[in-house]
């Protein structure tokens, strides 16, 4: 069985992050989505909030797929996390050449730590790319329209 641990803050959930939680649903047999708890200091939403519109959003597809999906919450190192859930793989998505600068050198680090554990990349879909959930807070605290960078659940639930 092969399963896949996503990380991030997904605070919100983006239409960056589903694109990479669909495609994911095709190369592992469990996918664990784990969030950062502590990655924001003042959160748009709490983890039981964003926990429960990854489910929402995701729920249904995954069991279509036949994929079991756990949402999970987390603290810790990245590599103790993927190790505690039995995941071999650790799943990033790639937007731009800053992300890879980042991801390579962590990705590195972790690979040190736990060589059993692999870092798999998606590169963004190109109509996605340019979404980040740092700046769709940032448009919500202005009063914009976040409507084209989010699922429906996300502006159901401000
Ligand atoms: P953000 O960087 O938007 O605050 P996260 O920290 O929750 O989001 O990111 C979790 C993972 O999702 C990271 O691997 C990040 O590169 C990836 N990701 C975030 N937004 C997108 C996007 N628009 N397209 C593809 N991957 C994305």
């Amino acid at each position: 069985m092969r399963v896949g641990l996503y990380p991030g803050s997904f605070d919100p959930i983006t239409n960056g992050h589903i694109d990479i939680i669909e495609r994911s649903l095709s190369i592992v047999d469990k996918l664990i989505v784990a969030i950062g708890v502590s990655a924001t200091k003042t959160p748009l939403f709490s983890f039981e909030d964003r926990a429960a519109m990854i489910d929402s959003e995701i729920g249904a597809l995954a069991k279509q797929k036949g994929v079991e999906l756990s949402v999970v919450d987390f603290n810790g190192l990245l590599v103790d996390e993927a190790k505690k859930h039995g995941a071999g793989l650790i799943i990033r998505g790639l937007r731009n050449a800053e992300d890879f600068e980042y991801e390579a050198q962590m990705t590195a680090m972790n690979r040190a730590m736990a060589p059993e554990v692999e870092t798999v990349f998606l590169t963004a879909s190109p109509d996605v790319s340019f979404i980040s959930s740092t700046l769709v807070r940032q448009i919500l605290a202005m009063g914009g329209d976040i409507s084209p960078f989010v699922p429906k659940v996300v502006l159901e639930n401000i």
